[in-house]
């Protein structure tokens, strides 16, 4: 068997890069995994399950599912976007750079929406960071200095299940040699969370009351007062926080879903980064919004590069791309049954979007590309496998904090089972093909 070192963990958007995969001889087999924690070490054992799809299967008249070769389901998937007037593709949480590059090309040659995991996560909270700015940093920085680190509508201890260890809490950085010891955590959440059990304070906030919360610690911040009670927390202890933060050497701030999905949204995240701008002036603060991905960070690099949006990219202009989330995002076109062909890729819709979402798309040809079995695939009309990013694909993927990692293959790929980026490549081929184009 053979040890590689330093490989990169395709599930969270901690993407931790220091796992080791022990891989049989013939690089086909991965027998062990160290370093990730359960969901990762799964992850990469799932590899080796003998009914991972290896063709794509299509959708006969009687309901049932139908292995077709790969050229028939490149043959179809071209036709059908071709004829498509605005087809949406949505998804790639769950997949290298080089296939979101790859895409791009598909998308402009059917005139399609171009959109991403995001919309449905912390698109509200770019909303707020085209307004805002967004003063960040790297998880390396983070480690390194953060004394005080709060965790705001978030839970890493299970959904990022070694950020704590390698960037927030534990780990012993440069100027935090104690680790733990040296910092202080403050968790804002309405639930009893096992981050939340692990913090030294817990606010534990009215739910959907985190504008107000926030309000309150910036008005204590520039020292003003407050009522007795503010999102049904009590005054004193919300100078605590506030006076712990101010005396910080440097304050790291994440932020989750708690924050961008309750009541106020953006503005929940504009106030964040508002505060943290506050913050500045009396010591060094940083915010960070806790991406869910390994490479959902991906997509808003790539396609930023390409078209200038991150997501929500409408191309069925054909002159240019326009992004107006609510207008162009991925559920409310939709809910509004705007889209007559949906490609769901690497992530899955059929399990997070609103079932009359879910209904409305399904009632035009549906494709999912996947490499393996989800929600998507199993109402697809067209379910198209591939190989599996930084398993058996290599490729560059961006972590939360947007730093590039290179992610290697530790298997051989299944024989004959395109990547994302090679499946699209022939898409787009077959369509300039069927165009008489380039
Ligand atoms: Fe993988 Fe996330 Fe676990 Fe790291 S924390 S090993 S990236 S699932």
């Amino acid at each position: 068997p053979k040890l590689i070192k330093n490989v990169g963990c395709p599930y969270c958007g901690s993407s931790c890069d220091d796992i080791e995969v022990l891989v049989s001889d013939d690089e086909t087999q991965i027998i062990d995994v160290h370093n990730a924690c359960i969901i990762g070490n799964n992850l990469f054992h799932h590899a080796n399950d003998p009914t991972r799809p290896r063709l794509p299967r299509m959708r006969q008249p009687d309901g049932s599912m139908k292995e077709i070769p790969y050229p028939e389901a490149i043959d179809w998937m071209a036709k059908t976007m071709l004829a498509a007037k605005k087809p949406l593709i949505y998804g790639f949480g769950s997949t290298n750079c080089e296939g979101m590059s790859a895409v791009a090309r598909i998308a402009e040659k059917s005139g399609a929406v171009l959109d991403n995991c995001a919309t449905i996560c912390h698109g509200p909270s770019f909303l707020a960071i085209f307004d805002n700015g967004y003063p960040s940093c790297t998880l390396g920085e983070a480690k390194n200095r953060a004394d005080v680190v709060v965790f705001w509508g978030c839970n890493p201890m299970h959904a990022h299940p070694r950020h704590t260890s390698r960037y927030s809490i534990f780990p012993r950085g440069y100027f935090t040699q104690k680790g733990q010891m040296q910092r202080t955590v403050i968790s804002v959440d309405p639930r009893q969370t096992d981050t939340a059990k692990l913090a030294d304070i817990h606010l534990m906030l009215d739910q959907g009351h985190d504008y107000e919360l926030f309000d309150a610690f910036r008005t204590v911040m520039r020292g003003y007062d407050i009522p007795d009670v503010v999102a049904g927390i009590k005054k004193e202890t919300i100078q605590e926080a506030v006076g712990i933060m101010k005396k910080a050497r440097f304050v790291m701030i994440f932020f989750g879903m708690g924050c961008t999905h309750s009541d106020g949204r953006n503005h929940n995240v504009d106030h964040a980064i508002s505060m943290v701008r506050d913050l500045n002036t009396f010591t060094k603060a940083s915010i960070m919004a806790m991406r869910g991905h390994y490479n959902i960070a991906g997509p808003g690099q790539v396609w930023s590069w390409i078209f200038g949006f991150p997501y929500c990219i409408d191309l069925s202009k054909g002159t240019h791309a326009h992004m107006n989330p609510g207008e162009t995002s991925s559920v409310d076109l939709a809910m509004r049954d705007e889209v007559d062909c949906f490609v769901n890729v690497g992530a899955d819709a059929g399990a997070h979007f609103p079932i009359q979402a879910v209904q409305h798309l399904k009632k035009h040809p549906f494709i999912a590309v996947d490499p393996n079995f989800c929600m998507a695939s199993e109402i697809a009309d067209l379910h198209i496998p591939v190989r599996i990013a930084g398993v058996d694909e290599p490729g560059v993927v961006y972590r939360m904090d947007n730093v590039p990692i290179q992610f290697k293959a530790v298997i051989k790929g299944l024989p004959g089972v395109p990547s994302d980026e090679e499946l699209f490549d022939m898409v787009y081929e077959r369509m300039c093909e069927l165009t008489n184009t380039q």
